[in-house]
């Protein structure tokens, strides 16, 4: 049983369902239409790119052409004038390609091997033999395990601002409307591209502490780093000077800065893992926003169009925060902090929070998670990061025990791993899950 049928829900699928000599049977509880889709497949504009090249976009790190292929195959890459596996994709088409990769186990014309349920699961259960997963309808699911993938759990229903995740027609945004937005990294650039797309005139600026935008993608070659090469366990402030020598190092070697961020990556859950306690807090309030930039980039694309509407007046980055709004007839003055010292005073139509989807479990709407922390099932990190799981994506209990029935793989396990939101992680987290669970299944077989 698969709680989540976005992508971490489908790859986790796929990788269950592709294990060799395997039969496993896999029902994924989903309420959107369809699966594939959750917060960053959802949407229908084609001017909403991946952030990752479509190269290393595949489902499955042992055939790493298998999404490029796939946009080859179908015609997509050529309707897309999409050029090779640098190339960045269109997002709906991934949701595609994440609903194709599923099909053939599907029940219908596949081996059956798949099931999706469309509802909410409020809670999850273990019981002697196994899970029971309640669902909204009152249905109660059960089997043998149960994977959570509930993704980026959002509750801003009381926030008193526009969410990122609709388009500016859902939010009803006037063609002339002044638009404050809340964050200057990949979410505001989703959301001026489909201003822009739409001939947007009235004025749009973006405000956040440092105003920094993500960094730009380049092709690459990443450099090998061993892990000896790392120095773990030290804090953040160590961890960047040596982060900032290495690339200085790399730069008089005729490397690209890129090259030692992609190097570093593989090893960031190790990284994390190794790192203090309160080193990791101090990095989350340090450390976060440059490691994020830096490590979150934006296609050539994207930054080609965010230079356009900046030289056009159409976008303005300011760096400061949000100390004061007020109502001004149906207009919204806003005061904001600047960065630099002094304040500005702004009057606005609309203001979109594309802060991020970092938030405390528990605010997860559905119920679940609450349901989870409540019945010991689960327990929330000491960060407040995400849930608390085992190395092996065990969910731990209120008793620091792991699970040996309820795992969970995606941003939701952020707290053990901390890279673990894009798909290059999550498919890794994936087929480790799947075979873990295949190791579980054998073990309950012998005990048997
Ligand atoms: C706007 C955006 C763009 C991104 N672009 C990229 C990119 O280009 N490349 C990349 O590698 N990563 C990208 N990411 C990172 C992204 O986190 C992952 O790629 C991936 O989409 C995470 O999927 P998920 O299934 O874990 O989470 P989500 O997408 O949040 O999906 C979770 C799913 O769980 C369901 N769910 C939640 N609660 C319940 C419940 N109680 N019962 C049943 N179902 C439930 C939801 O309906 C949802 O469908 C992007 C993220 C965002 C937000």
């Amino acid at each position: 049983m698969i709680v989540g049928g976005g992508a971490s829900g489908v790859l986790a699928a796929a990788h269950l369902l592709r294990l060799p000599g395997r039969r496993f049977e896999v029902t994924i509880v989903e309420p959107s239409e369809g699966i594939g889709r959750g917060l960053a497949y959802s949407t229908d504009d084609p001017g909403h790119l991946l952030n990752t090249r479509a190269g290393n976009m595949s489902a499955f790190e042992d055939d790493p052409q298998h999404f490029w292929r796939w946009l080859a195959e179908s015609g997509h890459a050529a309707r897309a004038r999409l050029e090779g596996p640098f190339s960045f994709a269109p997002r709906v088409l991934y949701r595609s390609y994440l609903c194709d990769l599923v099909r053939y186990w599907l029940a219908d014309g596949g081996d059956g091997r798949l099931r999706i349920v469309r509802e909410t699961c409020t809670r999850i259960t273990e019981t002697p033999r196994g899970v029971a997963a309640t669902l909204s309808s009152g249905i109660v699911e059960t089997a043998d395990r149960a994977i959570v993938a509930i993704g980026h759990a959002l509750t801003a229903k009381h926030s008193p601002y526009d969410n990122a995740w609709s388009s500016p027609d859902e939010l009803g945004i006037a063609d002339d409307d002044d638009v404050l937005i809340l964050g200057t990294g990949l979410s505001m650039i989703d959301n001026v591209a489909s201003l822009h797309r739409r001939g947007h005139r009235g004025r749009i600026v973006a405000l956040s502490r440092r105003a920094l935008l993500p960094r730009v993608h380049a092709p690459t070659s990443p450099l090998q780093l061993d892990t000896a090469d790392i120095p773990l366990g030290t804090g953040p402030a160590y961890f960047l000077r040596w982060l900032r020598r290495t690339i200085r190092w790399a730069q008089t070697e005729g490397r690209d800065w890129r090259e030692v961020m992609d190097a570093v990556r593989p090893h960031a859950s190790t990284i994390w893992d190794a790192m203090p306690a309160d080193g990791r807090a101090r990095f989350l309030r340090h450390g976060r926003t440059l490691w994020d930039i830096h490590r979150h980039r934006m296609p050539p694309e994207m930054a080609s169009l965010m230079d356009e509407v900046r030289a056009s007046g159409l976008l303005t980055l300011v760096a400061g925060r949000l100390v004061e709004r007020t109502g001004e007839n149906g207009r919204c003055r806003v005061a904001i902090r600047r960065r630099a010292g002094g304040h500005e005073s702004l009057v606005v139509d609309r203001i979109i929070d594309c802060t991020g989807v970092l938030r405390r479990p528990e605010a997860d709407g559905t119920g679940l998670v609450g349901s989870l922390l409540a019945s010991g099932t689960a327990r929330e990190d000491t960060l407040g990061l995400g849930l608390d799981v085992a190395a092996d994506c065990a969910l731990v209990d209120r008793a620091g025990l792991p699970s040996r029935r309820v795992f969970a793989v995606g941003p939701v396990t952020k707290a053990r791993f901390w890279e673990i939101t894009a798909v290059p992680d999550i498919r890794a987290q994936a087929r480790r899950l799947a075979t873990r669970l295949a190791d579980v299944a054998d073990a309950a077989q012998a005990e048997a």
